[in-house]
């Protein structure tokens, strides 16, 4: 997209200092969600990534990548799928552990959501170390579905989230 579109989101993301503990700088993209004009942008950016791609599901991750992951898969006429913490998804699935800056936690993915051939995007609002996307892509892998990229709103540089994941499969609308 258009210079000034990434200019107008980057504009509307909030640093809240110390949340949710003390030396994490929160990246705050619900300003982004409130005004119109500026949610409208973001989610047209996201879906210029991806028109053409013949994407089958957008692959939304709990809690604020479903915000994004909705309205994009309308955007492209694709199914939506939700991965969940675990406990919260009702039918039979397969789940993921991965690392926390103190333990671990997990994601979960219903075995009907993606099957094999799927070409797929992975969303969520913020690439920081890479781990969450990093756990979702193990899951889309066992379901032997085609990894087509991750797409994110915000993009944290400085914690190489990018090389984790491999470069060329992440794309993102604005970098810190
Ligand atoms: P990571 O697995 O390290 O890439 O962390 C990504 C997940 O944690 C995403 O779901 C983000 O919403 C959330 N997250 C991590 N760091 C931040 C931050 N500084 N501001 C807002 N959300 C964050």
């Amino acid at each position: 997209a258009k210079m000034p579109a990434m200019d107008a989101i980057r504009a509307r993301i909030r640093d809240v200092p110390d949340f949710p503990k003390k030396g994490i700088v929160f990246k705050d993209i619900t300003p982004v969600l409130q005004d119109a004009a500026t949610f409208k942008l973001t989610v047209d950016a996201l879906a210029d990534r991806w028109r053409g791609e013949r994407i089958a599901k957008v692959v939304g991750i709990e809690s604020r990548g479903f915000i994004f992951a909705a309205p994009l898969a309308y955007a492209l006429g694709a199914g939506l799928t939700i991965v969940r913490k675990p406990g919260k998804l009702p039918w039979e699935r397969i789940s993921e552990a991965y690392a926390l800056e103190y333990g671990q936690d997990a994601l979960e993915l219903h075995i009907d959501a993606i099957g094999p051939g799927d070409r797929v995007v992975v969303v969520d609002d913020l690439l920081a170390t890479g781990g969450t996307a990093e756990a979702v892509g193990r899951l889309v892998a066992r379901q032997g579905a085609q990894l087509c990229g991750y797409s994110f709103v915000v993009e944290l540089a400085f914690l190489n989230g990018r090389r984790r994941l491999g470069s060329e499969q992440v794309s993102s609308l604005v970098t810190f």
